[in-house]
């Protein structure tokens, strides 16, 4: 998500930019003066106690902008960002802010300060006065609008200052060239994130050579369980050696080895666009590990695909691959190819189905020749990739 904070006194053109932003990054724009007219024209309860104190010039209290936020926020949970105008206005409400989004999973990205002068702040809101219809823009309430800016907002820009979360910007230049100027930065924050895959698939649907080329393709680290196992076992590690003999015994690896190289791999994402998954998550328990391990980087799943091929076709390409030599220790034998078809319905169709709901999962059907599937999923990247941009 692409959740930006425009801050600057009134008059700034924080309204003005964001017509522009939520057409170009499709944010969800919350302005809670906006909200707050809402409110009093429809006459509300909320209306009548902001009301006067709208009228004034004054802050409306936090315990108000709080509902309203949160009623705002709540309803609209599938938003792919949002845009906040006059709000955090406080220190509290830049609480009240990060409070909101960890209950939506997700963080403030940034703030952008629009700086201008006073005498530029007071000059447009006249101006905007002769046609706006709005009670708060003539000289004597804009005066005691801009004293509360000072005193109660100008220290909201610490809270975010001390986050690193922080971009100035001269917004006495024109629309276009603070349009720019915002964009520069947006463009700076987008580049800083990961892009996040998980390929789902049954195993023999081409999951792990269509995710090493995906991988390849876009710039991406593959992660794949299976041959990230196999490299500690070639390597002769402790690891390895425990893994091995879990393997000849024929029992399951452990998420205590698995997670461990997981969090290794994705420890030092720096130069990294992102990154594949294969055969991981492969359980429930698993798909919240990599929550959690993608939120330590401030990260989260971006695309989450399935490869369908009838059953059918699976067993046929496994059967096929078992007498080549690219077969698995593990498809050795029809016996052991239906016993991890089963495992595949049983532990990972779960996790599949928690983030359809949550997410949505793209289907990608994969009887088609290799090229073809590939190019399909290719362009879902692309897509999601150029959406993040
Ligand atoms: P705006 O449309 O952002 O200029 O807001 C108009 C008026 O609504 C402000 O002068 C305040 O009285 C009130 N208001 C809007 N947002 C907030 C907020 N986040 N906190 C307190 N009061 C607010």
């Amino acid at each position: 998500m692409l959740n930006i904070a425009l801050f600057g006194p009134p008059g700034a053109g924080k309204g003005t930019q964001s017509e522009r932003l939520i057409r170009q990054y499709n944010l969800f724009y919350i302005s809670t003066g906006d909200l707050l007219r809402k409110e009093l024209a429809e006459g509300t309860a909320l209306g009548k106690q902001a009301e006067s104190i709208i009228a004034s010039g004054g802050l409306v209290p936090d315990e108000i902008i709080v509902q309203i936020i949160e009623k705002t926020i709540t309803n609209n949970p599938d938003a792919d960002g949002f845009l906040f105008d006059g709000f955090p206005r406080t220190y509290i409400q830049a609480y009240i802010l990060e409070g909101l989004m960890i209950k939506l999973n997700t963080s403030l990205t940034c703030l952008i300060n629009l700086q201008v002068p006073e005498k530029v702040s007071v000059d447009r809101l006249l101006k905007r006065g002769q046609s706006s219809g709005r009670s708060d823009d003539n000289e004597k309430v804009i005066r005691n609008r801009l004293r509360e800016y000072n005193e109660k907002t100008v220290p909201v820009l610490r809270f975010y200052k001390e986050k690193g979360l922080h971009h100035e910007i001269d917004a006495t230049k024109t629309i276009d060239e603070v349009n720019a100027g915002i964009v520069e930065i947006l463009r700076g924050e987008l580049s800083k994130r990961l892009y996040n895959v998980v390929v789902f698939g049954y195993p023999g649907s081409g999951r792990g050579s269509q995710g090493r080329a995906l991988a390849e393709r876009h710039g991406l680290e593959y992660v794949a369980t299976g041959p990230m196992l196999e490299a500690e076992i070639a390597a002769g590690t402790e690891t390895g050696k425990r893994v091995k003999e879990l393997y000849e015994s024929g029992q399951l690896v452990p998420d205590e080895i698995v997670v461990p190289l997981i969090e290794e791999r994705l420890r030092n994402p720096r130069g990294v666009k992102g990154f594949i998954f294969k055969g991981f998550p492969r359980t429930l328990v698993q798909s919240y590990i990599l929550d959690g391990l993608l939120r330590k980087h401030d990260s989260s799943i971006s695309k989450i695909i399935e490869i369908e091929v009838p059953t059918l076709e699976l067993i046929r390409r496994l059967d096929e691959r078992s007498k080549t030599d690219r077969r698995m220790p593990y498809d050795s034998s029809t016996s052991k190819i239906v016993k991890r078809l089963q495992e595949h319905e049983t532990k990972t169709v779960p996790v599949i189905q928690k983030y359809n709901q949550r997410h949505s999962v793209t289907k990608i059907d994969g009887m088609g020749p290799f090229e073809e599937v590939f190019e399909k999923i290719s362009a879902e990247i692309e897509e999601g990739l150029k959406r993040m941009r």
